[in-house]
């Protein structure tokens, strides 16, 4: 019998984790580990937002993978993937088939559109890097190449979660700069938030929320309360919360209004699942199916109380709970106790400088959490490319040229 091979599908938080976490632990001759993913670089989604508006360089957002994993441990394949058969224990891509004895889906996220009419059409989405560099390049344009059209310098964001409030409070702090570089009025320029409910950022409690809602009116960020029901390519139409339908006008629509699991999942028809996300039991495997473990935002435990909001710090704490069981696993030891997730709290960033958020209960703004929040980025850097990469590649107070 040769060595088990070990596929992970998907470069980002959860699966990157495990396989650094495997090129670390496991034994070379104990299994043979290999990564696929789209992309030869894993990017941080958490940082799209900056991207997007280009206070974060797309080159600097690149860690490509082969500067990290170790060919003789963790081989790498780019390749999209395109469904999964996990009885024939195969998994077929664009470039090829692959076999498995142990599979990892750690395919992240999709936005979610809820068949809204118009918004794969007409919408911005952060949901990978070079959807965030179409959207840099959209807001370059629209300032750069400004003739006299007004919608052209106004922005409608869906959604008020963390990547809508992210995004708009980033462009936000970023309009007097280019207003001033490409000589405009700053009063053309309008940033609209469109929001489901009154509470922007419903992970937090009322005195946060209304504090980051009063931080982004300071920037100048309008907010609007209803339910989008139309994108189209000069505006959105939402029905407001008197029942009344409301046309906003706008040439920059930005879609952050929800996400789901991958369309692998659907696609492969074998998982049962809930938007697209992976049923699995308490040790992050599918019930049917024990030699696959599902991480990050591909899954949903089952058990309600370890059911989670998927967040990068969920994939990370899930990645490595995985790793270490697949080294259990390959030295035939028992699995590790169930897993459990550790929440130590949430930093939603407004600008570079300033944020809010609850860190162990507490909760913060201000500087200090900007700094938590880069601290948080920069962590991540460290666990999976040591202290040279923090230095490339790290959030600090002062920016360093893009
Ligand atoms: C703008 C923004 C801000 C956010 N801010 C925060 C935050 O502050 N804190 C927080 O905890 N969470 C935040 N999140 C959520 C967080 O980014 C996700 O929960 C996290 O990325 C999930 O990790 P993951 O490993 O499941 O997926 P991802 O990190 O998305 O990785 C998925 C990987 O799979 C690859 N892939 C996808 N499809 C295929 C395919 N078909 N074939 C091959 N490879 C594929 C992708 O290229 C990627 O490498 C934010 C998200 C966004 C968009």
């Amino acid at each position: 019998m040769g060595r088990p091979n070990i596929l992970i599908l998907g470069g980002g938080y959860g699966g990157f984790k495990i396989a650094t976490y495997l090129q670390k632990y496991l034994q070379v001759d104990k299994a043979n580990v290999t990564l696929i993913s789209k992309h030869d670089y894993h990017y941080q989604t958490t940082l799209l937002h900056k991207v997007a508006v280009g206070t974060y360089s797309a080159r600097k957002a690149r860690i490509f993978f082969r500067k990290i994993l170790d060919s003789n441990k963790v081989s790498f394949i780019k390749d999209t993937i395109l469904r999964i058969n996990p009885e024939s224990k195969q998994v077929f891509g664009e470039r090829g088939c692959y076999s498995y004895d142990y599979l990892v889906i750690a395919l992240g996220f999709v936005p979610n559109t809820f068949g809204i009419k118009g918004v794969d059409e007409f919408c911005y989405k952060l949901e990978t890097l070079n959807s965030a560099i179409r959207l840099r390049n959209n807001i370059e344009s629209k300032f750069k190449d400004f003739d006299s059209e007004p919608l052209d310098l106004r922005f409608v964001v869906c959604g008020s979660g963390f990547t809508g409030i992210e995004f708009a409070a980033e462009l936000g702090t970023q309009i007097d700069e280019l207003c001033k570089i490409c000589g405009i009025d700053k009063s053309l320029v309008k940033i609209i938030c469109v929001s489901r409910g009154e509470q922007i950022l419903p992970m937090f409690n009322a005195g946060d929320s209304k504090l980051a809602k009063h931080k982004m009116l300071k920037l100048g960020i309008e907010f609007i309360q209803g339910d989008v029901i139309e994108c189209k390519s000069d505006g959105v139409i939402i029905k407001n919360k008197l029942g009344v339908l409301e046309d906003i006008k706008a040439n920059n629509i930005i879609w952050c209004a929800g996400v789901k699991g991958s369309g692998v999942i659907s696609n492969s028809t074998y998982f049962e699942h809930k938007d697209s996300r992976i049923l699995v039991d308490e040790f992050l495997r599918v019930p049917k199916y024990p030699n696959i473990f599902v991480v990050g935002d591909s899954a949903i435990c089952m058990k309600r109380d370890i059911l989670n909001a998927p967040t990068a710090q969920l994939a990370n704490q899930m990645g490595e709970y995985v790793g270490k069981n697949l080294v259990n696993i390959l030295n035939d030891k028992s699995l590790s106790k169930p897993f459990v997730f550790k929440h130590k709290g949430t930093v939603c960033s407004i600008g570079h400088t300033d944020g809010v958020g609850v860190v162990f209960h507490i909760s913060i703004s201000g500087e200090i959490a900007a700094f938590l929040k880069n601290f948080i980025e920069n962590k991540w850097i460290f666990s999976i490319g040591g202290i040279a990469n923090v230095l490339k590649k790290g959030q600090f107070r002062f920016r360093s040229s893009n």
